[in-house]
């Protein structure tokens, strides 16, 4: 008896939380561009994974089923590309420079993710521009470059695999300054899929189980022992680089 009654009380607090909820989506629904997700369940924590991201660049926060990341674009670690008399300025002088620098450009991105992605086997493409946000608070992008094959643009790229046009400041090649050959969280891609580096915590080695896009389902050190959806950067050299593709897709959560 004791037990139904909290029970039942659960349900009277969860009823007022749907109510409040819903109130907020439909105070919400003038500035939103489409009512697809409200089907699905609201998810009420953060997943542990966004404790890794840089909290000086990024504001993460839930919406409904959405988890929206606000980012400068600004990452927490030295590259030429922060210019001359910037405290992370590096000296790389094999790199073939854009003319864009970090201080002259708007590198700010806001994603907007599923809190839950949809593995229901469905792939769609990665398209040019900002295809995830690293855990430095910069963006990631696929391998193609202005429509053509990252390769033409090789040597633009910093000592962690980025550079920046006339856009953000983003990372193509396996982020060195947070993962180098090991198990790192890398980011979270526009899927909602968390990317990690070459090696998976399950096993502490190269994973040999990775679909076409480097995906698979064990645990990671940020789900308490369940078996989550990931990616992996995956361990094949990428033309004349000498480092890996971050991620070149297709997505699988979308
Ligand atoms: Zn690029
Ligand atoms: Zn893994």
């Amino acid at each position: 008896m004791k037990k139904e009654g909290k029970l039942k009380k659960n349900m009277a607090a969860m009823a007022l939380a749907l109510a409040l909820l819903l109130t907020t989506l439909i105070a919400c629904s003038a500035d939103s561009a489409s009512d697809e997700d409200t089907e699905e369940t609201a998810v009420t924590e953060l997943h542990a994974a966004f404790s890794a991201f840089n909290s000086d660049a990024t504001t993460i926060f839930l919406d409904g089923s959405n988890v929206v990341i606000e980012t400068t674009g600004l990452p927490d670690h030295e590259t030429v590309y922060w210019g001359e008399g910037n405290a992370l300025y590096k000296e790389e002088p094999d790199v073939d420079r854009t003319p864009s620098i970090m201080s002259s450009n708007n590198n700010a991105t806001t994603i907007t993710v599923d809190a839950t992605p949809n593995l229901t086997g469905s792939t769609v493409s990665t398209q040019l521009n900002t295809i995830g946000i690293a855990v430095s608070g910069a963006s990631i992008f696929n391998d193609q470059e202005g429509g053509g094959p990252l390769n033409q643009a090789a040597a633009s790229l910093d000592w962690t695999g980025a550079h920046i046009g006339p856009g953000v400041y983003h990372y193509h090649l396996e982020p060195k300054a947070f993962t180098d050959d090991d198990e790192n969280l890398v980011g979270i891609l526009l899927d909602g899929v968390f990317l990690y580096g070459r090696k998976c915590t399950s096993t502490g080695t190269y994973p040999t189980d990775l679909d076409s896009s480097g995906g698979h389902t064990t645990a990671t050190q940020y789900t308490d022992g369940e078996e989550e959806y990931h990616y992996h950067i995956i361990n094949e050299l990428y033309s004349t680089t000498g480092s890996y593709l971050a991620f070149a897709g297709p997505y699988q959560g979308y």
